[in-house]
Order: structure tokens, then sequence, then C-alpha cells
């Protein structure tokens, strides 16, 4: 099964899917994402939300407060997966033209939306597979490249493309949505930092060095540690990132990657999408450890709306599924409607826990606590997640979550560095740094040959 088929068919409607993308996406069992996906796990469809859960009902004042801060500052959020969403939409994937955010789209993300959400900024993920085996990587981020800077262009009442910090707060100030990519990850450099630059040329602000993968030259958090960290090569990676003044992202990768790249880099890292490990011990959350060290690095931990990183009862739930998943297996072999009826015997018989804003504001508060209030910020994954944290259920709801820090005493100046101002920094002097760099030297010609005595791919 291609990995493309495979997202294809997570991309379920909410009610009657599978294993959600969040499971496959961050499965801490990534070897079992295949299986999972294939056998159709039936998820009952979530009962009504109830309303608000555990999180209380915010007051005007702190929903005018929310706003007030959101009209100032831009809020930039680190992850958003419309262009993959675009890739797989069933109805016509690829389609830029067809996928029309001036309507009602099907997944988290459309104009009316943003603007609901008064999202003044946005980090485009494009995201690629690790695990494509029909296809070099480039290819595939070359056309989600393709993808998402059409989708920029297309809307030039609402998205402006932004290459520099400054860039984002002029297109808040014109009414906009500054528009920058991510890229996730850096299997699409395929082992070169030529093609690192023209990634940068082409637009990409931040690079995640893994995905779920382990690389010839990282350590993926959800895969095996085979190098400790970084590689050499790695290392070299993480300074033609400083060099060329793209952030390094240090979601998805292992505590050992995390530790080598800041020891490595000049600039801000930036974590597009985790959460707290000290609150849900999910591997793609940070360690305690990382997190004392942003104060130094000067980096920014953008909290997720991931259900199974932002509450224990979804992440053990998801653990749980994942067990049975795999017991079943090992006594069903190959019968994989056997396979199939009990998944779905599993899951009638576990409710499905929810996820709650709370919850997510408890990851912001904790990254404030060990890390400061200037080394947080938010990153959604808002159309790479299937299942959805109660009260932040798309992008009009960013504002409910500014609302519930305002009652929890945040004041203004908080509120903006953790809407924008954060990550607008990091990357302000990530392009300082970069400018100094260039004066100092030129573009790395290192290969994995050479730092790391692996043959060419
Ligand atoms: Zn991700």
């Amino acid at each position: 099964m291609t990995t493309r088929v495979l997202c294809a068919t997570v991309r379920e409607r909410r009610g009657t899917l599978i294993a959600p993308r969040s499971f496959l996406d961050n499965s801490a069992f990534p070897h079992m994402r295949l299986l999972a996906a294939a056998i159709l796990v039936t998820v009952a469809t979530a009962p009504t939300a109830d309303a608000q859960g555990p999180t209380p009902a915010p007051s005007a004042a702190d929903i005018a407060r929310a706003r007030r801060v959101l009209s100032a500052t831009p809020l930039v959020d680190g992850h958003n997966d419309l262009p993959w969403a675009i890739r797989e939409n069933t109805t016509a994937p690829h389609d830029v033209e067809a996928y029309d955010l001036r309507k009602t789209a099907p997944g988290h993300t459309d104009l009316a939306r943003l603007k609901k959400g008064m999202v003044g900024g946005q980090f485009w993920s494009i995201y690629i597979p690790g695990e494509v085996k029909d296809s070099g990587y480039a290819r595939i981020q070359l056309e989600q490249i393709d993808i998402a800077r059409r989708v920029i262009a297309k809307y030039p009442e609402r998205f402006q493309w932004a290459l520099t910090s400054d860039a984002v707060r002029a297109s808040f100030k014109a009414g906009k949505i500054g528009s920058m990519l991510g890229l996730e990850g850096g299997h699409a450099i395929e082992n070169s930092l030529g093609a690192l630059r023209v990634y940068y040329d082409l637009g990409a602000r931040y690079m995640t060095l893994t995905h779920n993968v382990t690389l010839d030259w990282a350590d993926a958090a959800l895969d095996s540690a085979k190098h400790g960290g970084l590689t050499n090569f790695g290392k070299e990676v993480v300074r033609e990132m400083n060099r060329l003044g793209m952030l390094v992202d240090l979601s998805h990768v292992s505590p050992g990657t995390m530790s080598d790249a800041l020891d490595v880099t000049e600039a801000p890292v930036i974590f597009s999408h985790s959460g707290s490990r000290e609150l849900v011990n999910h591997r793609r959350n940070v360690p305690d450890s990382i997190l004392a060290r942003l104060p130094k690095n000067g980096g920014v931990v953008m909290v997720p709306f991931v259900t199974s990183f932002v509450s224990k009862e979804v992440n053990a739930f998801d653990e749980a599924q994942a067990a049975a998943v795999a017991d079943a297996r090992r006594r069903l072999g190959s019968d994989t409607a056997a396979i199939r009826r009990e998944g779905e015997a599993w899951v009638s018989a576990h409710p499905k826990p929810k996820a709650y804003l709370s919850q997510v504001a408890d990851h912001i508060e904790h990254v404030r606590k060990i890390a400061g209030v200037d080394h947080v910020g938010i990153g959604s994954d808002f159309d790479g997640i299937t299942d959805l944290v109660v009260g932040l259920e798309d992008v009009s709801k960013f504002p409910s979550l500014f609302a519930e820090l305002s009652r929890r005493g945040w004041t203004d100046a908080d509120l903006k560095k953790l809407a924008g101002d954060n990550v607008l920094r990091a990357l302000k002097q990530a392009e300082a740094v970069s400018a100094r760099l260039k004066k100092e030297r030129p573009p790395s010609t290192k290969t994995i040959q050479q730092l790391d005595g692996k043959v060419a791919q």
C-alpha cells in the first residue's frame, strides 16, 4: 500500500473512520500504522459535543480582550496542513481550483473561518510522508510547494506571500494573512544541501528535521534511534539552515536530535506543533529538559490541538487501541475480516475519550512555566488531524483559546507574545543570524559521504 492511498483512506469524514490521521501521523506505534489503516476499525460517531467540557465559559470581558489582542497582533499559526488536505481531497485530489476556500471547505480551513478565527499569519505546512516507496521525496515536495503557492496566489484578497518576519507584519497591517511555508520534513532534501537551498528560495521558512521516519542523518521521535541524534551531516544541515535563515523545526524529532540541534544552532529553533511531555507522555511532546534550554536559544514551542498530545486519556486510548490491533493481528494472522470485526467490537466497547480546550491551555501554561512566556506559541495542526479538541474544532475557534488564557490571568502583552510576537521575533533573529553568517562563509558544499561516510543514494 502506498502512503498516498493510506492517507487518502484516513481522510474520511469524521464518524466513519478508522485510525485517524492523528493516530497515523503521531502514533507511538508507527509499525502498526499500515495495519491500523488497513483493518478499517470503525470509530463510533462522536456524541454531540458537551459544549465546553471542563473548560469554563469565557466571560464577555475575556472574549473582548482576546479580540482586542488579535486585532493588534498577528496570530501566527505554526502548522496547518491545508496543502495536504487539497492533495488528498477525495472528490478532486490535487485540485487547487476545485477546493474553493471562498465556500465552506470540507476540512477545517476556509476564508470565512480564518477571518472569524482572526488568523493573521500562517505557516502552511508542505508535508510529505517519509514512508514513500514509489517516488523520490523531492517530486512530492515540489508538488506540495506548487499546491501551497497556488493556494496563496488564488486568494489575493486574503493571503499574502510573506518571506520575512516584517513581511508577515506588513500583510497583517494590510488586512491579509501573511503566508509562509513550513517544510515537513528533512527527507525532502534527499541528503542534498543544494536541494535545501532551493527549497529556501521556493519559500520554505522552516524545515522540520524529520517526520516520523528516522533519516540517514537525524533520529525521529516515533522511529528507532539510529544515530543518537544528529550525524555530522545532520549538524551541517542545521548550520546551513542557520546560514540561509530557515528556522530549524524540532517537532517530530527525538530528544537526542533536539539536544544536538540546540548544541549546534546559532539561531532560535521552533517546535511547530508539539506539547509538553511532562503533561502527556507522548513521544511527540517536548521534555522539560529541552524546554529549559529555550530561554538561552530564543526558540518557541508552538502547542498543537492534537488530542493524543494534549490529553492523557486520549493518548492512553490510542495506545490501548494499537495494542488491541497488534494482539488481534498476532492471533488472527491474515484474516482481515476477523481482525476488522474485532477492531469494531473493541471500539464499541471502549468509547473514545475527548480532549478539551482547557487541556491545550494547560500545555501552553506548562511551556510558559518551564521555558517562559517569551517561548510559547500555537501550532494547531488543523487539516492534519481528524480527532478534534472540544472547543477548538476549526480555524474559527482560536479566539476562544485566548479568552480562556485571559480568564487565567494572562495580560495583553502575554497574549500578544503567544499569538505571534514570539515566533516573529524568533524568525527575525534567524534572519539576523543569516545575514551575519552569509558574510562569514559561503554555501556549504559538504556531502553526507564526506561527513558520515555514507554511499550516495
Ligand atoms: Zn506533523
